[in-house]
């Protein structure tokens, strides 16, 4: 029989450069089976450290992108008409919770309420996902685990989960990696030289000074991947900054003549 897990197993090595004990922490977290949130602002590497620890622990990543509309059905599984009847189709969470996977759930909050709820069983010593369309109780699998992603910055007085939700997970902090750390993973990821990368995270850091200053979140890292990729391409380190740095992050004229500015003291 084939393995129905084979396609959510990473084949190679996701690079990933450790910024503080993290690694050690998630291992210790999946030897206990405990649920795992990973806070940060977006672009950051939270979804490249998950991508790496599956791939070190050797365990299939069932990865789910919620999204408001989502329902409960979305990620627990629904019924589905064939020519022969009906069906029943595991959803994500379903699967993962069955075969051993990973599960991760990015940006959670976005989900509605109903959809978050659907974890809590999963989440608690019980480790049970209740199929109740189907009639079934799915009991998890011992090596399954739960992993959201939360930006603590976009936590909208009516947007946040709730504590019963939040007091199920241990948390790890993910920032802006530290200067030189940074660089490396810019220069790492796109090839380009170090003494480049190191003007691009330059450029970051000032922006990042803006953040609620008109500017609602900072230049990411992965912001700073696709400029370096641009500047791989041959194109002109200032139009690579404005096409990745700045036109994606505001449309306000002032912030962005302020940023353009920021780009020229380096290119
Ligand atoms: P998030 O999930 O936090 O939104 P990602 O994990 O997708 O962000 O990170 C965006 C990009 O930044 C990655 O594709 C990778 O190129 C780079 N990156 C950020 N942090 C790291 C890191 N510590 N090691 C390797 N790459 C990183």
């Amino acid at each position: 029989m084939t393995d129905p897990t084979q396609p959510f197993r990473i084949p190679a090595e996701p690079w990933y450069r450790p910024v503080a004990d993290e690694i050690a922490l998630f291992e210790a977290a999946h030897a206990a089976r405990m649920p795992v949130m990973l806070k940060g602002p977006t672009g950051c590497g939270k979804t490249r450290f998950v991508e790496h620890m599956a791939w070190r622990l050797g365990k299939p990543l069932v990865t789910v992108a919620c999204n408001e509309d989502m329902t409960a059905s979305d990620l627990v599984g629904r019924f589905l008409l064939d020519a022969t009847g009906t069906r029943w189709q595991d959803g994500p969470l379903t699967f993962a919770a069955r075969h051993g996977a990973i599960c991760y759930l990015d940006e959670v909050v976005e989900a509605r309420q109903d959809t978050t709820i659907a974890i809590h069983p999963l989440t608690d010593n019980r480790r049970v996902l209740p199929l109740e369309k189907k009639g079934e109780l799915l009991r998890a699998h011992p090596d399954f685990q739960l992993v959201i992603s939360y930006n603590p910055g976009y936590q909208a007085l009516m947007k946040d989960l709730k504590q019963s939700t939040k007091q199920r997970f241990g948390a790890l902090d993910f920032t802006w990696p530290e200067h030189g750390v940074e660089v490396e993973i810019v220069a790492h990821e796109t090839g380009i030289d170090p003494a480049l990368a190191q003007k691009l995270v330059a450029i970051a850091e000032r922006a990042r000074n803006l953040k609620g200053h008109g500017l609602d979140e900072g230049i990411s890292t992965r912001m700073l991947v696709h400029a370096g990729g641009l500047i791989a391409q041959g194109v002109a380190p200032l139009a690579a900054c404005r096409m990745a740095l700045v036109r994606p992050i505001t449309d306000d004229p002032d912030m962005r003549d302020a940023l353009d500015a920021a780009v020229t003291t380096y290119f």
